[in-house]
């Protein structure tokens, strides 16, 4: 799905719904409490498989890059910290999917 004021809504809904007295929190870095929302999703690759070499060493470095996590950004105005919110753990995995697509499997929680 593109970026819209739709999509923005949702994401500023569910950002609200997991906000204690939903408040941002000030800056862990400046104190600052101006945040700025990307107007955009924001991909980071992830592989299932990977093992690489040093840059120095003439092998190369392999990664399958089969996944893409998709966040939101929100970045502190004074000092562009910036934390990235996973869309799916917000629910908002429709957000970013096609309707035909298959749906990822649930992400699983590291052990305690
Ligand atoms: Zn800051």
């Amino acid at each position: 799905m593109k970026w819209s004021e739709h999509a923005r809504d949702e994401v500023l809904r569910a950002l609200a719904r997991v906000l204690p007295d939903q408040r941002l929190r000030p800056c862990s870095f400046c104190g600052a409490t101006e945040w700025l929302l990307s107007d955009a999703f924001v991909g980071i690759s992830a592989s299932s498989e990977f093992f690489g070499y040093p840059v120095e060493e003439a092998k190369s470095s392999y990664a399958s890059l089969d996944m893409i996590f998709p966040f939101v950004a929100m970045s502190c105005m004074r000092c562009g910290n910036t934390h990235f919110l996973n869309l799916r753990l917000l629910g908002l995995d429709h957000l970013v999917r096609g309707p035909d697509e298959i749906v990822p499997p649930t992400p699983r929680l590291m052990p305690k």
